[in-house]
């Protein structure tokens, strides 16, 4: 079965996210626990905590189907020091609101080298703050995106994400979403049958279906191979129709997260509905 849902607002309060998430049709979402523009912000309320253990259990949103983004200013792999404590220390900052508000997958763009310094070591950088981040913290796994690959992003390709997993000490907690318009500007062309079957067959031969904990779905305004992140609304962008009817009936992308962060949030609900009628039973 599939789970397909949005990046939902949670403006005036977290507990407003389920909300925003049931009026869609959704059935998974994702959501900031903070101002994403801020390193930090002010703790969760016992109104907000409760308030969004409520309204997911109203509208029947198990911690499996919401996957949290964190804030775009966190590099996990800075190579200044003094930013990378930073960057940590937000990080931890959102995985304890998670604990609190029972989310168990806190999904993270892995970080930037800045020209700084090597991919590898910057992977390696990327892989002690989630050693260190996972020890001070319970029950949330770090769910790695993949990257388009614009500026000195790393996570453009599995083995950055083979690399971190690798270095990562609790492997029980640490996992991998894929963005299917980063996927396609980073160079794996998913748009056709064949690069569709090569790609996933090359993904789980390098990182393994066994970590993938969601998926991000949308189309791309950039073209193939581009390193460039520019989300379409579905249908609209260079991927075509194909694609979708494919993962939609592919049963290694079942019981998981699939959010869409297309552009315009008025087509969400259409976007939904149109996902589901391609599921052939
Ligand atoms: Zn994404
Ligand atoms: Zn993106």
């Amino acid at each position: 079965m599939k789970f397909v849902g949005a990046h939902v607002s949670a403006s005036g309060g977290v507990e407003n996210a389920p909300i925003n998430a049931h009026n869609i049709g959704a059935k998974a979402f994702a959501l900031f626990t903070k101002n994403q523009k801020q390193w930090f912000a002010k703790p969760l309320t016992e109104d907000n905590i409760n308030g969004f253990r409520e309204n997911c259990e109203k509208y029947g949103y198990g911690p499996e189907h919401i996957m949290p983004h964190d804030s775009y200013l966190i590099n996990l792999g800075n190579p200044d020091p003094e930013k990378r404590k930073l960057s940590r220390n937000s990080f931890l900052d959102e995985m304890r609101r998670c604990e609190l508000l029972g989310i168990q997958l806190l999904n993270f763009h892995p970080g930037a080298h800045l020209k700084q310094i090597s991919e590898d070591e910057c992977l390696d950088l990327i892989a002690e703050s989630v050693n260190i981040v996972l020890d001070k913290t319970k029950g949330v796994t770090a769910v790695i995106e993949n990257t388009a690959g614009q500026g000195s992003n790393v996570g453009y390709k599995f083995e950055h994400l083979a690399h971190i997993i690798d270095k990562v000490e609790d492997q029980s907690r640490i996992g991998v979403c894929l963005d299917t318009c980063h996927t396609y500007s980073a160079g794996y062309d998913i748009k056709t049958e064949d690069g569709y079957k090569k790609t996933f067959e090359e993904f789980e031969k390098i990182v393994g279906f066994k970590y993938l904990k969601g998926i991000h779905l949308n189309d791309t305004k950039k073209e193939f191979g581009s390193r460039v992140d520019r989300h379409d609304s579905i249908g609209k962008g260079l991927l075509g129709e194909d694609i979708f009817r494919r993962l939609m009936n592919d049963s290694r992308f079942d019981n998981m997260p699939i959010i869409l962060e297309t552009p315009d949030d008025s087509l969400w609900e259409a976007e939904i509905k149109w996902l589901y009628s391609l599921v052939v039973d």
